[in-house]
């Protein structure tokens, strides 16, 4: 009989992320996919479920918007009822998002052993609601998976168990090449996403970014295409906001039409995590728009340059990057799926006798 797991998915970066994992764990255990519903649009879920073809979750908890509390509440009462109907060996979570956080403390609560892939990041910014949460879930996990060793070396310094630990390789790696964007060809635009809360919903930080992009934008003389998601949208209403000129708002686009993007691009400028991973595998310059980072790596390969919210720091940035050449980098690794899997299998009847007695 093959052991029972739940695989959880939260948002968007999830189902990529896991897109090429769950394939393996469906193959060696009985895998539960449960899908938190945090993310409900159909080009926010189910379009990365065709695209990256990852069969259909088996239930979904529907949690949809909401506050912090809220979401991470209702997710956890959700869960747990599930949890005590399926009796699963382990829970596998990953990330930092609010639905992660539900998942991870909804089975930690009721002692089933919990698997926290990319554990260990730290941005060291104690506001970023990421921060938290990746906190809490990597001290409740009982198996940290990491991308990098330094990853493991903040965890250690935490005071977590070494034993618990392992370092992978990054998944978003197998995923890139996957898709396969290599062919295409760099074409005249700027690519921008931006969805943190710590810009999104600071009326002073979404200001500076369109003021930023409207002055690049005039020294350039380049279009600059922004993904605009739902909440970004709204924000942008509640403070009367407008796009400045050059800036073509677009609405988020399904995976393999947004790497290629990524790959065309002369410029990404971004706050999120896996899209500064993603231009980092296909060498496309990069900008961070946030005021720290936990993708350091990035940093120190002098791939990506974190800008921090001054505008004339930001103009710089991105003169600095455009005039870089970045070759792809390579220390993601390689059979990160594999590697997951395998050492889940070795531990899962350790994971039995420890739910059974
Ligand atoms: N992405 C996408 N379509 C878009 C924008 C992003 O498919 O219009 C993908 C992108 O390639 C990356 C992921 O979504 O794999 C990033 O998600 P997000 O920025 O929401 O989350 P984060 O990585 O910051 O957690």
């Amino acid at each position: 009989m093959k052991p029972k797991i739940i695989s959880c998915i939260g948002i968007r970066p999830d189902i990529i992320r896991l897109s090429q994992i769950i394939k393996k764990l469906d193959k060696y255990f009985d895998n539960i996919i449960v899908d938190s519903g945090q993310h409900y649009d159909y080009n926010l879920n189910k379009i990365f479920y065709e695209q990256l073809e990852v069969r259909e979750s088996d239930f979904n908890l529907n949690i949809k918007s909401g506050t912090h509390a809220q979401q991470v509440g209702n997710l956890m009462i959700a869960f747990e009822r599930l949890i005590k109907k399926k009796h699963p060996q382990f829970v596998i979570v990953l990330g930092d998002n609010n639905s992660s956080l539900g998942f991870a403390l909804a089975t930690s609560k009721l002692n089933i052993p919990l698997i926290h892939i990319e554990a260990g990041m730290r941005s060291k910014n104690w506001i970023m609601p990421e921060e938290k949460n990746r906190i809490v879930i990597d001290h409740l996990a009982d198996m940290n998976i990491c991308y990098l060793p330094e990853h493991r070396e903040n965890l250690i310094r935490e005071g977590l168990n070494p034993r618990c630990i392992w370092v992978v390789g990054n998944p978003i790696i197998e995923v890139v090449e996957k898709a396969n964007p290599k062919f295409l060809q760099k074409e005249p635009f700027y690519l921008v996403t931006c969805h943190r809360a710590e810009n999104v919903e600071n009326n002073n930080n979404l200001k500076i970014i369109l003021e930023f992009l409207g002055k690049l934008y005039q020294k350039k003389q380049v279009e600059i295409k922004f993904i605009v998601m739902p909440k970004t949208e709204h924000m942008m209403e509640k403070y009367s906001l407008e796009f400045p000129e050059g800036i073509n708002p677009i609405p988020p686009q399904g995976f393999l039409e947004f790497l290629g993007m990524e790959k065309q691009a002369r410029l990404v400028i971004t706050d999120s995590g896996t899209v500064v991973e993603e231009c980092a595998i296909l060498g496309t310059a990069c900008l961070t728009i946030r005021e720290s980072t936990e993708r350091i790596d990035l940093i120190e390969l002098g791939v990506n340059t974190l800008t921090g919210m001054n505008i004339d720091i930001m103009l710089n940035a991105a003169e600095f990057a455009l005039s870089q050449e970045n070759a792809p980098v390579t220390h993601y690794g390689e059979k990160v799926s594999e590697k997951i899997c395998n050492i889940l299998l070795g531990n899962s009847l350790y994971f039995h006798r420890r739910v059974n007695g």
